[in-house]
């Protein structure tokens, strides 16, 4: 029988933690920390996640900001709102939820933001940070998965793990994360991408398959080696005409036909997703500590 890796339960009692923590933080007198969320655009699953962002703070009791503008915007009008956030000494950490739409240079915009403030850890000086093993702030999605991992024991020394899925955002910075010495770590990692050959093969010899790819229920039962530990990190809507709103969230997993084979599997929803907005409260916190408590450095 498989276990659930249970973002709904995990990521609530994350959040409790943190609740406490900024308790004792405004106990004392102090402020909470501050998180802002920079939108652009209407795209709607953006929409949903800077929403889902920003009703974690209030939950949390963290202070937060959305700043919105149309599509339309300049790449100047951008750079000079991430300048101000940079200079405002009342925000502690601050995101541009991505995609941009088209015109706009999201480097240039991700180089921009000050280090310190990069509580997505996206910005050069983070990942390499994080590259050298001395880590800042991890990118959430990677780093929501490795709390998981930590907070399930579930062992990851000397397993063999697969990752299908290059990005910057998911799969490349969880290859050097699960690969480094220490725990969650000292896995075998091996990256997937497009253009690997033999992939239900690779996966067939996995402890540990991490699916990152964004294709519906694209790793079958047959992928999945008998007791392996499964992280779908997909999200997928998929028309679904009985749905409220006409369309439903799926994995890139199979989930009725894979989960049987599993020792643990997450769910989608209620899985990774769930993980990586708490790990932004958590960069965030750590922000928070490094400007106003840096005596206590998380
Ligand atoms: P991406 O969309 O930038 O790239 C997809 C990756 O999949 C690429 O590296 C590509 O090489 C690989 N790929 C595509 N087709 C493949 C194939 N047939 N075989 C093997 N590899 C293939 O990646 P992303 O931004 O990491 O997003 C991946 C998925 O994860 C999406 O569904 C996205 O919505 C989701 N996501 C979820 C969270 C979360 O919090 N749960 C966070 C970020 C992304």
């Amino acid at each position: 029988m498989y276990q659930l890796l249970d973002g709904k339960a995990l990521s609530k009692t994350i959040k409790e933690e943190i609740a406490r923590e900024v308790s004792a933080i405004t106990a004392e007198g102090g402020r909470p920390p501050h998180l802002a969320a920079v939108l652009i655009g209407e795209d709607p699953a953006s929409q949903a996640y800077v929403r889902s962002k920003v009703r974690s703070c209030e939950q949390v009791g963290f202070q937060s900001s959305l700043i919105r503008r149309p599509a339309d915007i300049s790449q100047e009008e951008l750079m000079q709102i991430v300048r101000e956030l940079n200079e405002n000494p009342d925000i502690d950490g601050f995101i541009v939820q991505l995609p941009l739409p088209a015109h706009l240079d999201e480097d240039e915009v991700l180089l921009a933001i000050a280090p310190e403030k990069d509580v997505d850890g996206f910005h050069p000086m983070n990942v390499g940070l994080m590259a050298l093993g001395m880590p800042r702030y991890l990118p959430a999605t990677p780093y929501g998965i490795l709390q998981m991992l930590e907070r399930y024991e579930i062992p990851t020394e000397g397993k063999d793990c697969l990752i299908i899925g290059r990005s910057n955002i998911v799969g490349t910075p969880l290859s050097l994360l699960l690969s480094r010495k220490g725990y969650p770590g000292n896995c075998t990692v091996t990256l997937a991408h497009s253009r690997t050959q033999n992939l239900p093969e690779l996966a067939r010899r996995a402890d540990i398959l991490v699916a990152a790819i964004g294709r519906p229920h694209m790793i079958t039962a047959d992928m999945v080696k008998e007791g392996a530990v499964v992280i779908d990190v997909g999200i997928n809507r998929v028309e679904d005409p009985t749905a409220k709103r006409g369309y439903r969230l799926v994995g890139d997993v199979d989930f009725e036909a894979v989960a049987p084979k599993c020792s643990y599997i997450t769910p989608v929803p209620g899985g990774v997703g769930l993980m990586t907005v708490v790990s932004l409260l958590l960069n965030t916190l750590k922000a928070f500590k490094l400007r106003c408590q840096p005596e206590m450095q998380a």
